[in-house]
């Protein structure tokens, strides 16, 4: 079967593949609504380590084709979400950590693109499909629910990982897709002000959509200085890092106050070095809790956000900014995804 991927770093094209086959516990989907994201151009760039002969995309909405012997819940020809972390619920590994993301080290229930080919193919093999998989309502639009698989579920759990309080002052640094839902996200939890920390003009007018209360620019001056302006010189209660570099890291560090969190869910590059100094973390003793994880995943987590957008606590289509219409469109959405064009949020692909 025919997908497109990267030959090995920094060299995409399309690739011709075996089509997979599944266990008695699997399914085999083939998508008809695909997403791009940064993090398959961090991945054909080299920064998750050198890969090749890699079917590329982890975001899919798609129809089972065949499921295996075991499977109970999904059959033949349902229209089903697929979250991009889809964790082995069998392995102990994922009982020692506080999200089912991690097993057998760092983001191990990372399948599509992490361990295997991902899912811009024809068809694809998802492990565990009764665990796994999600059931989109016909009064969700499969667009939307589309955005929960990594988007929603990556800026939400920016916000779970921030605690967000009541009332709470709060920065989110990066308004791509995933800053943007951590800024819906802190909205829903009750925060009060939001700075939200970008420069993209309609990235910026949806982060005031979503809850933002001003938007500042990192090309303005050192953030935390900014930040403090904003604040009466206090800082930020909670700060959530959904972009930027190193750098940006540390000075989400400054800006927090005593007894606040740093949440992390940006990619960081392997070769990337964070300096924290010292007095920046109040000398190791202000409470500041730095915290980070990856996307969570399985069936039901990504049900509970198509359930809220169902009941209309969030509409996730103002993320989509560039509709593509079919398969062979996927290399000219993905060179979008990689430019990161000024008017870009969130590409989709039409597969059909
Ligand atoms: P985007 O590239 O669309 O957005 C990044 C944002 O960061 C933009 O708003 C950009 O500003 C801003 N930014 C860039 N440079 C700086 C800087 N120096 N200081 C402050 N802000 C800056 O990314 P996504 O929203 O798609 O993803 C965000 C991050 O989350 C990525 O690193 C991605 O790989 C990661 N990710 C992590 C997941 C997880 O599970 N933890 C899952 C999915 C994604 P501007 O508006 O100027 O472009
Ligand atoms: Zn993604």
């Amino acid at each position: 079967m025919r997908g497109f991927g990267m030959h090995s770093v920094d060299n995409v094209g399309w690739l011709e593949k075996e089509r997979p086959t599944i266990g008695p516990l699997d399914a085999l989907v083939r998508p008809t609504i695909v997403a791009p994201c940064s993090s398959d151009t961090h991945v054909a760039h080299g920064g998750s380590g050198p890969k090749q002969n890699l079917i590329l995309g982890h975001e899919a909405v798609g129809i089972v084709e065949e499921v295996g012997s075991e499977v109970t819940r999904f059959k033949p020809g349902e229209l089903v979400a697929v979250p991009c972390v889809t964790p082995n619920w069998l392995s102990r590994g994922i009982q020692n950590f506080r999200s089912f993301s991690h097993d057998r080290g760092p983001s191990g229930s990372f399948k599509f693109v992490g361990q295997k080919d991902g899912v811009w193919g024809e068809c694809f093999h998802v492990n565990q499909a009764d665990p796994n998989l999600a059931h989109i309502p016909p009064d969700v639009a499969p667009e939307a629910a589309l955005m929960t698989v990594d988007m929603m579920s990556t800026g939400f759990h920016g916000v779970e990982l921030a605690d967000i309080g009541i009332g709470e002052k709060v920065v989110v640094i990066g308004i791509g897709p995933v800053g943007l839902m951590a800024i819906a996200g802190a909205a829903l939890r009750g925060a009060s002000q939001i700075i939200a920390v970008g420069t993209r003009p309609a990235a910026s007018r949806v982060a005031v959509a979503y809850g933002a209360t001003e938007v500042i620019s990192y090309k303005d001056g050192p953030l935390e200085q900014q930040v403090w302006d904003r604040t009466s010189g206090k800082g930020a209660h909670k700060v959530i890092v959904a972009g930027g570099d190193a750098a940006t890291f540390a000075a989400a560090v400054r800006m927090t106050r005593p007894n606040g969190v740093i949440s992390n869910v940006n990619f960081f590059d392997v070769n990337d070095a964070i300096h924290i100094a010292p007095l920046d973390w109040g000398l190791g003793m202000a409470d500041k809790d730095i915290r980070g994880s990856f996307c969570p995943g399985g069936g039901k987590r990504v049900q509970r956000l198509i359930n809220m957008i169902q009941y209309k606590r969030i509409d996730p289509m103002a993320l989509i900014s560039h509709r593509f219409h079919g398969f062979d469109k996927l290399p000219e959405a993905f060179e979008l995804m990689d430019s990161k064009a000024p008017d870009l949020i969130k590409p989709i692909v039409y597969m059909d």
